[in-house]
């Protein structure tokens, strides 16, 4: 292809012409953000992109540190919340099948968007910070429920860590209310980041976060079912292949050391590389048991 150069541009962008820049005489520098922010606000709510303006509002919510939209605000954002969650499919933890049962609870295996199911609660894959991820548009589960939940959901999560005075230690696991989403609660472990060997360690703190959000289910009356998403295999980098044996182990053993706690189990899974892993591993599992 033929080189496109200087001279086919220079004069539409006026290369050789000196800047001169723009100027807002008498405005302080607060002004200008707000008065950009308006602008920016104002284009993009312009026309008629519903979808363009709902992700504008979802990147700003996912920044806004916690406890700051006003009481009116939070209203506003439970009520577009409720609506939309009414136009979503919702999947009923009672209407899924058996994979297996384990005493007498049914363990389901379930692929789809955790903030779709109406479950007792939910587990979500949190990091230390307990506060959701703050990365506009970023695809990982803990942005999807806070963002879906409301931001009570990063609320509470300040409270607990401002209570106990530190960050999450890895392997545990604290609950909320679930908020907006069809979930009635929230349950926020922190798994093990694995960067390089998988190590013992690893192995240890992961078997604790899933131990420790199914112990977190007896503190909380008529909670009777949990589902639980693949921890620390997205980001944190756990291979899902070691990860997935040692969740069925984890959750069989306390299924069996906790009879009649809990009516379902969901393991829920996203992709399909994760729904055959754990469908091979269930198998597996029934076959050994
Ligand atoms: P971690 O940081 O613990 O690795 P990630 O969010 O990166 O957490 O991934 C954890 C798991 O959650 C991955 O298997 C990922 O595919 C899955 N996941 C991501 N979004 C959703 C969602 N909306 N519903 C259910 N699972 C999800």
């Amino acid at each position: 292809m033929k080189p496109f150069s200087l001279t086919n541009y220079a004069g539409h962008i006026q290369l050789h012409s000196p800047f001169v820049p723009g100027t807002a005489a008498g405005l302080s520098q607060t002004c200008l953000v707000d008065a950009l922010l308006a602008e920016l606000l104002h284009s993009c709510t312009a026309g008629d992109n519903q979808s363009e303006r709902r992700a504008l509002l979802d990147s700003l919510l996912t920044q806004l540190p916690p406890d700051t939209l006003s009481q009116q605000g939070t209203a506003l954002l439970d009520a577009l919340l409720q609506a939309e969650a009414a136009g979503r499919q919702i999947t009923r933890v009672e209407d899924l099948p058996p994979f297996l049962t384990i005493g007498t609870t049914k363990v389901v295996l379930w692929q789809g968007d955790i903030t779709t199911l109406k479950v007792g609660a939910i587990v979500n894959a949190a990091n230390s910070q307990l506060l959701g991820c703050f990365l506009p548009g970023h695809k990982c589960i803990d942005n999807a429920i806070h963002s879906r939940a409301g931001v009570q959901l990063r609320r509470d999560c300040d409270t607990i860590i401002r209570l106990q005075g530190h960050e999450e230690a890895t392997g545990l696991a604290k609950i909320t209310r679930g908020y907006n989403l069809p979930a009635d609660y929230v349950v926020h472990t922190v798994g093990p980041i694995v960067q390089g060997e998988l190590t013992h360690y690893h192995s240890q703190r992961l078997a604790d976060s899933y131990r420790n959000s199914l112990e977190i289910t007896k503190e909380v009356e008529g909670l009777r079912s949990l589902a639980l998403c693949s921890i620390s295999t997205g980001v944190f980098g756990y291979p899902i292949e070691h990860a997935t044996p040692l969740a069925i182990a984890t959750v069989a053993n306390w299924l069996r050391e906790n009879p009649g706690q809990l009516d379902a189990l969901v393991f829920n899974v996203f992709s399909d590389r994760d729904y055959r892993t754990y469908q091979a591993e269930l198998e597996e599992y029934i076959c050994n048991n």
